[in-house]
């Protein structure tokens, strides 16, 4: 027992009593890090405290979507005035519409949307879409790309599935598992081959544009262009998803993904994360002549009670807005740049070997001197080193996720202090490592 997590050990040791280790998703238990997970009661701003008052500067921001960092004053303004006038209804209402006409706008690939309720859920609905679309069965993914926890895109996932390294899951049947084929990341000949050998049987190629869950991997030129092509040419479609990239990844032209940012045309879109603005929201966007089969305009089934749920879409809706006043992306973008530039710096001067990737306002670190373009090199990093680096930060008032396959990300609550005062922290630790 130590007394700075004291209140955090009481509440774990009652929830561990009933509910399965204690969390509601499992890399929140700390199993890659070890340790107490603290118990977190409230955030404002930058900053999240934990139920012994301990304060943080966090850098997970509930995994991406707090965009605009914790309790926005015209997030929560939005959501409370929603809430006032009835929290679901079940029943259209205009605010999705709108919503739906903002989100294509930064996606102008993009003709149609439905809304969900998480990214599993979004990535589900997709894998069924491309299925009754194309009438084929095999969809092929990226080792270490997470997609939810949907029964088919478990194997060799990231993010969770990376810390607790749970090669496939129990409870999936084979059938389900032997109609999803992985292929590494940033390996255009591996998929190649996979379309030599069954190109008549794949459904769909779903990849994470800019992988976030093995931490942040840049993709190769030339690699998403060639899985369209690919795709294209067999008569299946390429899901991107960008479920964490979403807004997140490209703004500034109005953009509002890696799609965006690089310039192509996938066949259908995974939002989820930013697009809530802290709460449940998930979306499926795509070509509308696709999209047109979903029920009720078609006969591929998918449906939702809280669907475009009035609180989330509002607190969605003012997320974006206030995302769009000039200067607030770039201000994360700079930030992060800031954030990672320092810590590569002051490791340098350490002697200690580490890798920094970002691509717009998602960023992470990797304990490793070699370049990580895959999730077997991400895997090669110093795990041990990584476990070290993140109590000490997180004892010092630094809340980074706490293992090493996750991205870290940055809010327009940031402040320039919050980074130095982090940078002079990692300087510190580094010292120690
Ligand atoms: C988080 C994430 C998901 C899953 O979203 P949930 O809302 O957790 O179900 C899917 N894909 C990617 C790329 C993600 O980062």
């Amino acid at each position: 027992m130590t007394e700075k997590y004291k209140e955090s050990e009481k509440a774990l040791k009652r929830a561990q009593k009933i509910i399965p280790g204690g969390v509601n998703s499992p890399v929140r238990a700390y199993k890659s890090v070890g340790g107490t997970p603290p118990f977190i009661a409230k955030g404002l701003g930058s900053k999240i405290f934990d139920v012994d008052g301990n304060e943080y500067i966090d850098y997970v921001l509930s995994w991406g979507p707090l965009i605009l960092g914790h309790a926005n004053p015209a997030v929560v303004d939005a959501a409370i005035t929603a809430v006032k006038n009835g929290s679901s209804f079940g029943a259209p209402t205009e605010m999705e519409v709108e919503f739906a006409q903002e989100v294509l706008k930064h996606f102008p690939e993009m003709d149609m949307l439905r809304l969900v309720s998480s990214g599993t859920e979004a990535s589900m609905t997709a894998i069924r879409l491309a299925r009754g679309y194309t009438g084929r069965d095999k969809i092929v993914k990226f080792m270490g790309c997470y997609h939810g926890h949907v029964d088919s895109l478990l194997s060799d996932a990231g993010s969770g599935k990376a810390t607790l390294s749970i090669p496939s899951t129990p409870g999936v049947t084979k059938t389900t598992a032997g109609d999803t084929i992985t292929v590494p990341f940033n390996d255009l000949d591996a998929l190649k081959e996979i379309f030599d050998e069954i190109r008549d049987q794949v459904a769909a190629v779903i990849v994470e544009p800019v992988p976030g869950n093995m931490g942040v991997i840049p993709p190769s030129s030339g690699f998403l262009e060639g899985i369209i092509e690919l795709t294209k040419k067999a008569g299946s479609l390429t899901i991107f998803d960008e479920v964490m990239n979403g807004f997140r990844v490209d703004y500034k032209n109005g953009g509002g993904g890696s799609q965006t940012l690089f310039g192509l045309s996938p066949d259908i879109t995974l939002l989820g994360k930013v697009i809530g603005g802290g709460f449940p929201l998930g979306a499926v966007a795509g070509k509308r002549e696709i999209m047109e089969n979903l029920a009720p305009s078609g006969g591929i089934y998918q449906a939702g009670t809280l669907s475009g749920n009035p609180v989330a879409v509002a607190a969605g809706m003012a997320t974006l807005k206030e995302l769009t006043r000039p200067g607030i992306f770039d201000g994360i973008v700079k930030k992060t740049d800031k954030l990672i530039e320092g810590l590569v710096s002051v490791a340098k001067d350490a002697g200690i070997p580490l890798w920094g990737a970002r691509v717009g306002t998602m960023a992470s670190i990797f304990f490793t001197e070699h370049p990580v373009k895959n999730f077997d090199d991400a895997k090669k990093a110093d795990g041990e080193r990584f476990k070290k680096y993140f109590h000490e930060m997180l004892k010092n008032g630094v809340y980074f996720a706490p293992s090493p396959f996750e991205a870290l990300f940055l809010s327009s609550a940031h402040t320039d202090e919050d980074i130095d005062k982090t940078i002079e922290t990692a300087e510190d630790v580094f010292k120690r490592l």
